[in-house]
């Protein structure tokens, strides 16, 4: 587990909501009882529980919404969450959020997400590179900072970008407005879209004309995509070609023929299909074949938070459960850096990052 903490990783599926630490949930849920608008002994439970089915999970969300849901406590989680990811030598982040609006408080889709970027700014234990457009100049990778961070001690920095999710509960108009939102925020780090929320809500034709805004626009879209047997929308999200995927749990034979023609990523998270039952066990987990077929996949978490785990966790468990020694585990930390959304210049950063690295590998 340490080896693969202190080597640098990507995490591209990261839901913020889902990130956060147990302790400040429940910090937030014992201010929350003691106004009276929660009971919290009804919820410390619900927090600290460790197997949860699909159906579970959301319920936990709706309960995380109710603690998080205003500016200074997004603001707080997401530096909480930047600095978690960073303290386990993420180098780069994809981090995704769903843009919330709560006019008891104030807050639009717009301010939630001006608190998220408060937060990345907030940050003070690590360097944080957000901006996407504004520093497109590429500057020299420092290569101290990056042995460093190699190394688990100071002067660490992280790549910061952002993607908007959509939720399956959203009409097409709150969907495109979440897309008019990504826009406006490119400059801010947004480099794209996720499609997220409960997969037995929604449904496909909903979201498409926003996708495809988004993408007329420029914008990056990866989907979560076969959470639960739908071979009709499977198909349509596979049809669409994303630039990336989450999950791929439910597929059949024919889907799995169009993804790997198409070569579409693979966003796998291990715990989180397990905990969520979504896959029965890892023997049967569909990594070892994608892997074999040389399909391109990156090892996420999902929602650190609600799952108890990290990146590192994820490495470890992928390592034993398949047989995969450090070298190859390495490998496919560096590749993952092929299907990041940020533009060219933090590719060739991070390529550096991994080369350097590289060269430290026993
Ligand atoms: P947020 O967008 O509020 O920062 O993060 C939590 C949200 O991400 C959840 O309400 C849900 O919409 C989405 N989410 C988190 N984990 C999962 C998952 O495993 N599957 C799906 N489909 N959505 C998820």
């Amino acid at each position: 587990m340490e080896w693969f903490a202190s080597m640098p990783k990507v995490e591209l599926h990261a839901h913020l909501n889902g990130s956060i630490r147990d302790s400040t949930l429940l910090e937030l849920a014992r201010v929350l009882g003691e106004k009276g608008v929660i009971v919290f002994t009804d919820v410390e439970h619900v927090i600290m529980k460790s197997d949860r089915s699909l159906h579970e999970v959301f319920k936990l969300f709706d309960l995380i919404h109710v603690l998080t849901t205003d500016h200074a406590t997004v603001t707080r989680i997401t530096q909480e969450v930047v600095e978690d990811f960073a303290s386990e030598n993420i180098v780069y982040l994809e981090l995704r959020t769903t843009p919330k609006r709560n006019e008891s408080i104030g807050m639009s889709k717009r301010s939630y997400m001006d608190a998220v970027v408060e937060g990345l700014r907030a940050v003070s234990a690590v360097d944080v590179d957000f901006a996407s457009r504004s520093t497109d100049v590429r500057r020299p990778v420092n290569t101290k900072n990056m042995n460093d961070a190699c190394n688990g001690t100071r002067g660490k920095k992280i790549y910061v970008r952002l993607l908007l999710s959509i939720d399956r509960r959203e009409t097409t108009e709150a969907a495109m407005e979440t897309v008019k939102l990504a826009l406006e925020m490119r400059d801010l780090g947004v480099v794209g879209i996720d499609l997220s929320g409960n997969p037995t809500k929604g449904e496909w034709t909903t979201f498409l004309p926003a996708l495809k805004f988004a993408r007329e626009q420029g914008l990056q879209i990866t989907l979560h995509c076969g959470e639960i047997p739908n071979k009709e929308e499977i198909q349509s999200m596979l049809d669409f070609l994303p630039q990336r995927i989450g999950h791929a749990c439910c597929f059949e034979e024919e889907e799995w023929r169009k993804l790997k023609s198409s070569k579409i990523p693979v966003e796998i998270c291990l715990t989180s299909n397990i905990r969520t039952e979504t896959i029965s066990s890892l023997d049967i987990h569909h990594f070892v074949d994608l892997y074999k077929a040389q399909h391109p996949l990156v090892l996420c978490t999902d929602d650190s938070g609600v799952f108890s785990t990290s990146v590192s966790r994820e490495y470890d468990l992928a390592a034993s459960a398949f047989s995969l020694g450090r070298r190859e585990m390495f490998q496919l930390a560096k590749s993952a850096v092929k299907f990041i959304f940020a533009n060219g210049r933090v590719k060739e950063d991070l390529k550096e990052i991994f080369d350097l690295a590289e060269k430290k590998l026993d």
